[in-house]
């Protein structure tokens, strides 16, 4: 480019420069644009379908740009809904502690579940659900059984009031607590936003919502069971290895299988915690509404009405406990609570499913979220990522973090999750 030398030569100059420097930006830019379209990924696996890769699914739909191709294949054991700690789980949704402290972004928690629970809700009709038999209850109660808890309860009621209140037992309780001679002193009602969820509704309504988004922006998403008629076994990684050669990136989710085939990957600071529950039945006149209490334990509603959730047990030893040690471990901890459920309670159904429990650190159970790191990953997949150790606050936290993980699989970036929760790097640092 010629310039020519007159009145207005620095003008030019400094134009010339400007554009310069603005014709490199956009060749920066250009090639960013064009970096990140080669690096981002057009096939993503998620292995394990519970709340962990059902919320990294959605949320990798609803991020990738439209008109960018994108398919995501998940890969799990059973049917959506059916498999996993997410489908025993007790559905109760809130964002304190026992002790009702608001756990560590307890509220963001709440407010990111609620937006994937609005989403499952609009498409449960596609799976034959309704919006109430996803959410079962919009309130729970933490029951205080001792002055201690009272004094704790009551403060958290003073503390935040957008979400709970104190609800003592000697005023008009219409029902809340069982009939009879109970031990109960009063309770924190946990409500806008806190939840009793039908875990196994909501995952296959979640799936229907992955399912219509995708339609919506013309990109693919598929359910895969394996051990399916291909004949494949998953119970080496030398075989998911070479099943996951063509993709692009790919989340493991498994939950308890992780403790299978994929622990080798990176020794995580995950322990497993076995959970039973009992199912049973109360007779229709039974005086009581049939609201979720926790204390410890908890009581808590199922689709049926005339069917509670006792849970769970938390086991840590490798034997598990049979049906009168679960009994034991249940009654103890909830008669003081609702004694005619277990005068007038049947039980139906005992079921077992697994926390995949991560240590306690300076925030309280973090879940394990991002890059496998180098070299395990290398057995798996080079751009492996993890999603797990979601403890027992697998509903609070699934949506959050799996909204967090998705935006950096897709970025190919693991520090954009760090940019928003430094915290989440725990793992990595032990
Ligand atoms: C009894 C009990 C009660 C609970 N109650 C609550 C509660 O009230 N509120 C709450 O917030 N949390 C609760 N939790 C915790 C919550 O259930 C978990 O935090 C959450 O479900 C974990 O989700 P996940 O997706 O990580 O794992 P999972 O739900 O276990 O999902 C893992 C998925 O991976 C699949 N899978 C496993 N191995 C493989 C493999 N090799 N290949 C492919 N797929 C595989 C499984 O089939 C499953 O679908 C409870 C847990 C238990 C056990």
């Amino acid at each position: 480019m010629t310039i020519s030398r007159g009145p207005n030569f620095c003008v030019a100059l400094t134009t010339v420069r400007q554009r310069a420097v603005v014709q490199t930006r956009a060749r920066t830019k250009t090639k960013m644009a064009l970096d990140s379209a080669l690096s981002t990924p057009q096939r993503v696996a998620v292995i394990g379908g519970g709340l962990a890769g059902l919320s990294t699914t959605y949320h990798l739909l609803e991020k990738m740009p439209s008109g960018r191709h994108l398919s995501v294949e998940v890969f799990d054991k059973g049917l959506v809904g059916t498999a996993g700690a997410s489908a025993v789980a007790g559905g109760l949704l809130h964002p304190l502690s026992p002790r009702g402290k608001l756990v560590h972004l307890g509220m963001e928690g709440l407010q990111a579940t609620n937006y994937l629970l609005d989403k499952a809700q609009r498409s449960s009709a596609d799976v034959g659900c309704t919006p109430e038999s996803v959410v079962l209850r919009n309130e729970l109660y933490r029951v205080a059984m001792t002055p201690n808890n009272v004094k704790q309860l009551q403060t958290t009621a003073q503390t935040l009031p957008e979400l709970c209140e104190w609800v003592d037992s000697g005023t008009d309780l219409s029902g809340l607590f069982s009939e009879g001679d109970n031990s109960v002193l009063g309770a924190l009602r946990m409500y806008n936003g806190c939840k009793v969820i039908h875990p196994p509704s909501y995952l296959s309504s979640l799936w229907a919502a992955c399912e219509s988004l995708a339609d919506e922006k013309e990109l693919s998403v598929s359910w895969n069971i394996i051990h399916g008629d291909d004949g494949f076994t998953e119970s080496t990684l030398s075989a998911w290895k070479n099943r996951l050669k063509d993709f692009d990136a790919v989340v493991v989710s498994a939950g308890s299988g992780m403790f299978g085939t994929f622990l080798p990957l990176a020794s995580l600071p995950i322990q497993l915690v076995r959970g039973q529950s009992l199912e049973m039945r109360i007779p229709s006149d039974a005086q009581w509404s049939k609201n979720a209490l926790l204390c410890g334990k908890y009581v808590s509603p199922l689709a049926d009405k005339d069917t509670v959730l006792v849970g769970a047990t938390h086991e840590f030893q490798e034997n598990a406990l049979n049906v009168k040690g679960v009994l034991a471990e249940l009654k103890i901890r909830t008669e003081g609570m609702v004694p005619k459920l277990w005068e007038q309670g049947v039980i139906q159904r005992m079921t077992v499913g697994y926390r995949v429990q991560s240590e306690r650190g300076r925030h309280g159970r973090l879940p394990i979220v991002g890059r496998i790191p180098m070299p395990f990953a290398e057995a798996l997949h080079r751009n492996a990522w993890v999603f797990s150790g979601l403890s027992s606050r697998g509903l609070l936290y699934h949506g959050i973090f799996g909204e967090a993980l998705a935006g950096a699989v897709l970025q190919g970036n693991e520090s954009l999750i760090h940019v928003s929760y430094p915290e989440l790097a725990w793992w990595q640092k032990s």
